[in-house]
Parts: C-alpha cells; sequence; structure tokens
C-alpha cells in the first residue's frame, strides 16, 4: 500500500513503501508491503493519530519471531526503533527502564554478567522486550511477566497510560492489558537477587536450547500453543509422525514437531496450508484443537 503524503512530513520515521517484508519476521515468508520505522515516542503518537484519522490499519512488528504476515496490502506495519540508553545497563540496578525494541538477547547479556536471578527465564528466546511482554514469552523456567514492574502504553488516541502489573496480567503466551491499536512503549523491568550462578545456568540453557530446537533456521518459533504441560503440541505432532511435512518451501521441523521451516521462498498461502493440513491431523489423531501460538496477521 502506498504511504498517504502526510506521513512524510513527520520527523523521526522512516518510510519504506512497498519493500519485501520478508527480512521484518524470522519466518522469513515472502510478502511485499510498507512498514514504519519509529524512532522517538512523539512520532509515534503523530502516525497513530494520522492513521486513525484516516481509517488506516496498522500493526505492530516487534523482532517478527513469532508472527506471519498475510494481510500485508491493506495494513502498515510498525517497527519501533527507540534508543537504549547504554547508561541503563552500565551496572546492576534493582529496576530498569527499559524501550520495547531493545531485543531480549541484549539482557540476557546484562543477567549473565551481573548474575540477575529470574532473568534466565528468557535465554535464547528471539525477541523485542515489546514483543516478549505481548506474548509473555517464556521457556521451561519461567515466563518474562514475573519480572515486569509495569509497562508504558500508547493508546489509540496517542496518549501514554501506565500498567501496573498484577497477578491478572498475563497467562500463559499471553497479556491482558494492551487494547486492539495500542502499542507497548517500555517497561520497568525487575530481578530477584544477584546470584554468580545464572552465567552458568544461562550457558547451559542455551545448549539445551541449540539441541532441542531449530534456532539457525527460519522459522516462526513455536507455532501451536500447549494444550497443557501434558499435551503438548509438538509431541503430538511427532507421534502422528508429521515431522517433515512439507508444502512448497515450507516444512514441519525434524528437530522439533512445534516449528515449521522456511528452506525455499515460501508463502504465506503456503503457511496457512500446512496449518491447515496439521490441524486437521492433529485433531482427528488427539481430539484436540490446538490454538495457534504464532500470530497470523
Ligand atoms: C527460533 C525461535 C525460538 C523461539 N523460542 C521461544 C521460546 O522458547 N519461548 C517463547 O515464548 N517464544 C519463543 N519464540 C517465539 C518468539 O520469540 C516470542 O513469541 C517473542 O516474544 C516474540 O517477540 P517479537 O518481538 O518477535 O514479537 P513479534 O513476533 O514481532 O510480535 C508478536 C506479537 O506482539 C505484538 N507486538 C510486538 N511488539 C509490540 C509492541 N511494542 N506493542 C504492542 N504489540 C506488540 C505483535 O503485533 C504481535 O501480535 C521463538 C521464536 C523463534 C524464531
Amino acid at each position: 500500500m502506498k504511504m498517504i503524503k502526510e506521513a512524510w512530513d513527520i520527523s523521526d520515521i522512516e518510510i519504506k513503501e512497498d519493500v519485501n517484508l520478508s527480512r521484518f519476521t524470522t519466518i522469513r515468508l515472502s510478502a511485499s508491503g510498507t512498514i514504519v520505522l519509529v524512532k522517538t515516542e512523539t512520532a509515534l503518537a503523530q502516525l497513530i493519530c494520522l492513521f486513525r484519522k484516516k481509517s488506516i490499519p496498522y500493526h505492530l512488528v516487534g523482532w517478527g519471531a513469532n508472527q506471519v504476515l498475510i494481510s500485508t496490502q491493506n495494513t502498515v506495519f510498525i517497527k519501533l526503533a527507540f534508543e537504549l540508553n547504554a547508561q541503563e545497563l552500565s551496572k546492576s540496578k534493582s529496576e530498569y527502564y527499559l524501550p520495547a525494541s531493545v531485543p531480549l538477547n541484549i539482557l540476557t547479556s546484562h543477567a549473565s554478567k551481573f548474575g540477575l536471578q529470574g532473568w534466565e527465564v528468557f535465554t535464547g528466546i528471539p525477541a523485542s522486550l515489546g514483543g516478549a511482554i505481548y506474548m509473555n514469552a517464556g521457556t521451561a523456567l519461567g515466563e518474562i511477566g514475573s519480572l515486569i514492574k509495569s509497562v508504558s502504553i500508547m493508546t489509540i488516541d496517542g496518549q501514554i497510560r501506565t500498567h501496573i502489573v498484577n497477578k491478572d496480567s498475563f497467562s500463559y503466551r499471553e497479556n491482558h492489558f494492551v487494547k486492539e491499536g495500542e502499542v507497548i512503549l517500555s517497561a520497568i523491568m525487575i530481578h530477584k537477587g544477584l546470584n554468580t550462578e545464572i552465567k552458568e545456568k544461562i550457558k547451559e540453557y542455551l545448549t539445551f536450547r541449540k539441541a532441542s530446537q531449530p534456532l539457525t533456521t527460519f522459522n516462526c518459533g513455536c507455532v501451536f500453543k500447549n494444550y497443557d504441560q501434558k499435551h503438548k503440541a509438538g509431541q503430538f505432532i511427532d507421534i502422528c509422525g508429521l515431522k517433515g511435512l512439507s508444502v512448497n518451501g515450507l516444512s514441519v521441523s525434524h528437530k522439533h514437531g512445534n516449528f515449521i521451516e522456511n528452506q525455499n521462498n515460501a508463502t504465506s498461502e503456503d503457511f496457512s496450508q500446512l496449518i491447515d493440513a496439521l490441524k486437521f491431523e492433529l485433531e482427528l489423531h488427539s481430539g484436540i484443537e490446538f490454538e495457534l501460538e504464532a500470530k497470523v496477521y
């Protein structure tokens, strides 16, 4: 979609019109569309208000590690490129003020260096902080929601509100406070004390992840949510013999059944076809309707 001319007058944004969007998601599906990189909160407020006034649909892309973009022709994608104040991570503190665009691997390095207990829960998850909060990303060690004190959010009117995290703020791979069209701007993160063993724990967990997940291929992480701790989507895919099932350049990973890998210029249509086939087989053989974890937009 072509960008409206008023948007070109906004400072601190970079408009990429009709570009190949594949590099903005980790599964790298081919799709062309328009994406705007936004450097400041002021610019974001102007952009959102303009889109709202002109009824232009927009959608947030973080690291693109859990997303498949399909509606690329009638939506403008927004990616935050807020600056991280390097001072923030220069020493260990009890609270950190962090922009939504900071990648989690930078936070893992900080946790490893200073031994921040609790931060090991997001070891190896490719994500921006905003995307991780939105998804309540986590591993077998825990979820990021347990480390968030408050979240600063831009409303659809371009206003800023603060959500103080409480026991109902998060559940498995979900937040319950970001409304449709709102944007996570930043968060205050806490930890659970200092512990010199965290560095080793992070190292061990990274080794475990490398052995059990296809971390070096083009994929979007787990495609389905686990039904519960006993009914894991990946295990059912394995039991049903669905590993390796392919549609054009897209295949179910041999390493982990809940991952779909783009091996050769696959498209979003290929993704939809493969998902439909998997859902059908899974429901037939397990009786469970597994819900998608990956966000298809
Ligand atoms: C190899 C691999 C391994 C993975 N392993 C794990 C794992 O162990 N555990 C796990 O939980 N996940 C895992 N994932 C999935 C993914 O890393 C997480 O879901 C992560 O939280 C996504 O963050 P993101 O920044 O990429 O968000 P995106 O995928 O870009 O977006 C996810 C959702 O968040 C919304 N969003 C993003 N940023 C904002 C914002 N600032 N404001 C409002 N909404 C926003 C998007 O619109 C979208 O709906 C893995 C993915 C890959 C590719």
